[in-house]
């Protein structure tokens, strides 16, 4: 977003691709291959410019975990400042665990089970954002079982059109199944006013992913505001934060992300105007660009007139190219000036397992290793361990220091959940 963004945490040091100052070469020689290696720097830069931009309104940003929920990283967001935006009991686990409190928490996503909603009241989160009436009725009486007030935002959608990339990270249009439709808001508004146990603090809204242009937030927001009018206009005066949830899109090949500054200027007076705290839920923003996933070439070979690069890496440590169409940049670590096309795959049994097709890239051959951009949001967090494989390390730089902050699975990890002799049980 502006140039300024575009700082990177990876840059070739005598023709050699390094992390800051550790050359990618000396990481994959001591932590092995495949291993996502992530930038301090570039987080704490991310954070740091979208704070700055929105410094001229009461604001806080809780960083989204299911982005990527390492706990290093959590420490190194939680150290900035950050809140945490949590889709699930196992995310408020790592939040809480990561050192965050109650009040720097909110709790999203589509079907909370009441297990943990029951948790997160435990944990006396700042804002639970709900999805439907059903839910905000749930809420209230596993509150008064808890003997707390739950804290609720309306997760509305706002039913506003967005250009992102995909059509699985869409989550604004009308027809998602995410959020309370539009025109059932005030009347959910009026439901949380009856209820002894819930109070209406937050209206939220989270459009979709990968977002580049500031007008279908300015359209959120005042769908948003002319939702708090009505709300207001019946006496409700709780709402205390306008939560416009994440989605600012990064760079993946040449899409230009939206200027913060005019981003935030977009939003400056019409969000003063509610007189509410700004929240926002950036992932992929603060840490999409700031990971690459270090993958060894195993074999090359040629086959019905393409060119493959088999490597140690694949849809199970990155599923996006698989997934979402996704593009990543790969380019050889070591110096290199030839170049080829070629289908970077894995080694996995699945014609699906790919990093990328028909790839115009570096020449590469049997144990070069490769870098695979810009999988810092996303990656490792939807890894699997399909066909048993272990699941890689994740490896944090910064400066010229660097450490293992997710060892690789061994085998015994894979099965440990498992028995081979049941314990049957009988009616
Ligand atoms: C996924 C998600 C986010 C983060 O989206 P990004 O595109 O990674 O910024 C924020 N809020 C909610 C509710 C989400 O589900």
């Amino acid at each position: 977003m502006g140039e300024g963004v575009l700082t990177s945490g990876f840059a070739r040091v005598d023709g050699a691709l390094a992390c800051e100052g550790v050359a990618l070469e000396r990481i994959a020689r001591e932590v092995g291959t495949p291993t996502y290696v992530y930038s301090a720097t570039m987080i704490r830069d991310r954070y740091s410019r979208l704070d700055s931009a929105l410094s001229v309104l009461p604001h806080r940003i809780h960083y989204t975990l299911k982005a990527n929920s390492n706990a290093g990283i959590l420490r190194l967001l939680r150290e900035l400042g950050a809140g945490v935006d949590i889709v699930s009991g196992g995310e408020l686990y790592r939040a809480l665990r990561a050192g965050f409190r109650g009040e720097d928490i909110v709790f999203g996503g589509v079907g909370k089970t009441e297990r943990e909603l029951r948790e997160a009241l435990e944990a006396s989160v700042s804002l639970i954002n709900v999805e439907s009436e059903a839910e905000v009725r749930a809420i209230d009486r596993i509150a008064a079982d808890v003997g707390t007030t739950a804290r609720v935002g309306l997760r509305v959608n706002p039913e506003v059109t967005v250009d992102s990339s995909h059509r699985y990270i869409k989550t604004g249009e009308r027809g998602a199944k995410f959020g309370i439709p539009f025109d059932e808001v005030l009347e959910v508004a009026r439901v949380c006013a009856s209820l002894t146990h819930v109070e209406l603090v937050g209206l939220d809204m989270h459009i979709g992913s990968q977002l580049f242009r500031v007008d279908p937030y300015v359209d959120g927001v005042e769908r948003l505001t002319g939702l708090l009018a009505a709300i207001r206009g019946e006496g409700i005066e709780t709402l205390r934060y306008l939560d416009i949830g994440g989605g600012l899109g990064v760079s993946y090949s040449d899409e230009v992300s939206p200027d913060l500054g005019r981003f935030a200027r977009a939003l400056t007076s019409r969000v003063k105007a509610t007189g509410l705290m700004l929240l926002m839920e950036p992932g992929r923003f603060i840490v999409g660009n700031a990971g690459m996933l270090l993958t060894r070439v195993l074999y090359r070979k040629h086959s019905g007139g393409r060119d493959f690069l088999v490597c140690d890496a694949g849809m199970t440590e990155l599923i996006r190219p698989s997934h979402y169409d996704a593009y990543h940049r790969i380019e050889s670590v070591q110096p290199n000036s030839g170049s080829i096309t070629a289908d970077v795959v894995g080694p996995i049994c699945e014609s699906g397992d790919f990093l990328a097709l028909g790839r115009e890239m570096d020449d590469a051959g049997a144990g070069d290793l490769l870098a695979v951009h810009d999988v810092g949001a996303y990656g490792y967090v939807m890894a699997s361990n399909y066909n048993t494989r272990p699941r890689g390390a994740e490896v944090l730089v910064d400066g010229d220091r660097f450490a293992v902050v997710t060892v690789r699975e061994r085998y015994e990890d894979l099965v440990h959940l498992e028995t081979a002799d049941p314990d049957w049980r009988t009616a």
